[in-house]
Parts: structure tokens; sequence; C-alpha cells
């Protein structure tokens, strides 16, 4: 599952660090067209950025794809973030909506009464604008502890979502998100996309099999040794390159 903040140019002051999970449109497009080919790839939306609808919706709809929002039922209106309407505009779109709580704090950090606005007031809000009742939650700065998922449970929502990475079953209760970050390129998005090998290093090992070719000779470095390969299952470049280099 892929998780994306803000797209493309904003007005809004980021918050310290934000601007690090802020991706271009270039690479932000990229990621869907990676996606676009692929039935296992989710994509959420945090933060309720006004990109969300200027940006995400006309390139996800161009392309087919579906796309969970999650939303600050606090924030909406102020500047640079969706308001009502914008969430409106989503869900008619097919885009379900969640809750990214009331006013993106760090909920292991919260007494009763802001527990109250993130859980309870966050969820009445965004289900009165949607027309239905807040069933997934993405949690702000993927903080959490047992505390937190305890509320959680009280609320009666079925899915949570985290940015713990790595991939998630699609029936848990708990799901980890990969987020997309302003430095990340094609390897990154491609083995996080993939859980493999990615494009660079396939053009390498290509880019050494030619050198071979050309030299008559084995490459002069072996050019899978630094590549993991945790769900490798397929014989891919890699492999033959290997082989075919000894
Ligand atoms: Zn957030």
């Amino acid at each position: 599952m892929i998780n994306v903040h803000g797209v493309g140019p904003t007005d809004r002051v980021l918050a310290p660090g934000e601007d690090r999970t802020w991706v271009s449109v270039a690479q932000f497009e990229q990621m869907l067209d990676l996606a676009v080919q692929r039935e296992h790839v989710r994509i959420t939306f945090d933060d309720g950025n006004a990109s969300d609808l200027e940006i995400a919706l006309p390139r996800l709809l161009e392309r087919g794809l579906t796309a969970e929002f999650f939303v600050l039922a606090g924030l909406l209106g102020e500047p640079g973030r969706l308001d009502a309407d914008g969430v409106r505009e989503l869900a008619k779109a097919g885009m379900p909506i969640g809750s990214h709580g009331w006013a993106h704090r760090d909920w292991r950090r919260i007494d009763d009464v802001q527990a109250q606005e993130e859980f309870t007031e966050a969820h009445r809000v965004i289900g009165e604008i949607v027309g239905e009742p807040v069933t997934t939650v993405a949690i702000p700065f993927g903080s959490y502890d047992r505390r937190v998922l305890r509320r959680l449970r009280q609320t009666g929502v079925n899915r949570v979502l985290t940015s713990d990475g790595g991939t998630a079953r699609t029936s848990a209760w708990l799901q980890p998100r990969n987020s997309l970050r302003h430095d990340m390129d094609a390897v990154w998005l491609t083995s996080v996309i993939d859980g493999r090998p990615a494009f660079q290093q396939r053009a390498r090992s290509f880019a050494a099999r030619a050198v071979k070719r050309l030299r008559g000779g084995p490459p002069m470095i072996r050019v899978n040794s630094a590549v993991p390969s945790p769900h490798e299952t397929d014989s891919d470049h890699e492999g033959v390159s290997e082989k075919s280099a000894r």
C-alpha cells in the first residue's frame, strides 16, 4: 500500500519535516503509472491537502484508479486543505473517505478531551459530509501504541492504517503502508511496489551484459552482488546475467 501526503506546489506553510513527504507532480505520475499495471497496489492519501482534489483526483480518474482519502475533520477549509465540498467531490468520484483524526495530533500524547475530538467528533463530521459512517482510519505520524489501538477498537472501525512500511494483508485490521518521500526514485518505488530488485539494477545488469558481449569476456564487476531480493520467485535478468557471466 502506497501512501501520499502532498503533491506539487502548495500555498500552505508546512510543518517541520513535512516537506520530506511532499512529492512533485512528475514523481506522483510515475507512481500512478506503475500502479496502473499492478492490481495489488493500493493507494491512500493523508492530511486532506488541496492537492488531493486539484492534482491527484484528475490523474487517478484518467487512469481508472481508485484511492482512499484520509482527511482531517478539524482542519477542513484551512488554507491549502480540502473543504467539505472538496471531500464530497472526492466521494462522488468514487473515492472512499476515511478519518485521519481532527487536528493532526500525535495520538499517543492526547488527553481524554482531545481523544473525544480525534475519534468521536472527527467521525461524526466526516460521516455527515460523505453520508456514511467512517469505517477506516489512518494514524497521524503513524504514531501508535497499545492505548491508541484500544481507543480505535472502541470506535468500531474496520481497518486501521499505519505507516510502518511493508506489505499489507487486505483482510487485516491493522495494515502497514509505505509513504512516498520527496527523494524517492524509480528504484525505491519499484522495489516497494514489487518487493523485488528495481529497474535501475536491472538496467545495470543489461549494461554489464552488453559490455561483456563487446569485450568478449566476463564483466569486471559482479552486477548483482548488492541486490536485495526478498521475494524473488521468478528467474529474472539478474539471475541469467550472473550465470552467463561465469
Ligand atoms: Zn498525516
